[in-house]
């Protein structure tokens, strides 16, 4: 008698050969030209590349907000492509937790209150709302910050707030765009040490940015351009880049033909 398989779990990203193309004709934009990309649980990736190159494209599609034009899309194990609108939304505000340049937070309103108002909706009792709250912002390191309202916090302690909002979830992958974009180098410092902190602690990870010292952070960085993906790097040594070794390259690929755009 065979042991049985043990269950394998899926990709929290796999997506074969996707293409976005926007428009038709003569106008259409290749805005993504077969991209093909598996991010395992526990990974810290940095989606770069220049403007023009489709990572807002691959980021809206990663996030579930928008579909591919060809090609396949796993999220945790669910075909994503197909799905309509509702359950789109569904998958997204299960699985994903975003990150945005400009924090979202709500004005006037305490960092706890913040952080709990994706679980109002959840039909969750006010004392479980209110202490998943605070084990987010213990996460990103704000347990002292409970009570203040944005307006009482620097930039990178807002975008903690936000990165806590996103974790309270507990969705799957935590999907980051530009997150430093709005910050100064301090609060960007910040910011990058929190997501070192939650890599670190087995946290799936993907930021898009055009920075290098927000790359520098991840453990694996994806390059874009023109729609393709030209290089993928993994590093060591995350938590410290000025010591860590060049990045080593098990399969970067050739850069694309043509110009970049
Ligand atoms: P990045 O975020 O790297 O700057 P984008 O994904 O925003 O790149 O854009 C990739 C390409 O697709 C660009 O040429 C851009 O002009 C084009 N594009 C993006 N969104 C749209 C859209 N909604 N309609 C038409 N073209 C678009
Ligand atoms: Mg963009």
């Amino acid at each position: 008698m065979t042991a049985p398989e043990p269950a394998r779990v899926p990709p929290v990203l796999d997506l074969r050969d996707v293409t976005k193309v926007y428009g038709t004709g003569e106008t259409a934009v290749h805005a993504l030209r077969g991209v093909s990309l598996t991010v395992e649980r526990g990974d810290h990736v940095a989606i770069m590349g220049a403007s023009g190159s489709g990572k807002s494209t691959l980021m809206n599609i990663i996030g579930c907000l928008d579909v591919p034009s060809a090609g396949r899309y796993l999220l945790d194990g669910v075909d994503v492509v197909g799905l309509g609108e509702r359950d789109l939304a569904t998958l997204r505000n299960r699985r994903i937790g975003f990150v945005f340049q400009s924090f979202n937070l709500i004005p006037r309103m305490t960092a706890q209150a913040n952080v709990e108002l994706p679980l109002a909706y959840g039909g969750l009792r006010g004392a479980d709302r209110r202490r998943r709250a605070l084990a987010a912002l213990r996460e990103v390191g704000l347990a002292d910050r409970t009570r203040h309202e944005p307006s009482e916090l620097s930039g990178g302690q807002q975008q903690r707030v936000a990165v806590a909002r996103a974790l309270v979830t507990a969705p799957t992958l935590l999907l980051a765009d530009e997150p430093t974009g709005a910050l100064d180098s301090a609060s960007t410092a910040d910011v990058l040490g929190v997501f070192d902190r939650l890599g670190r602690a087995g946290r799936t990870i993907v930021v898009i940015t055009h920075e290098d010292d927000v790359a520098a952070h991840a453990k694996r960085i994806v390059r874009l351009v023109d729609g393709r993906i030209v290089e993928d790097v993994r590093r060591e040594a995350v938590w410290c880049p000025l010591a860590a070794p060049a990045a080593t390259r098990p399969h970067a690929a050739p850069p694309a033909p043509g110009e970049a755009g």
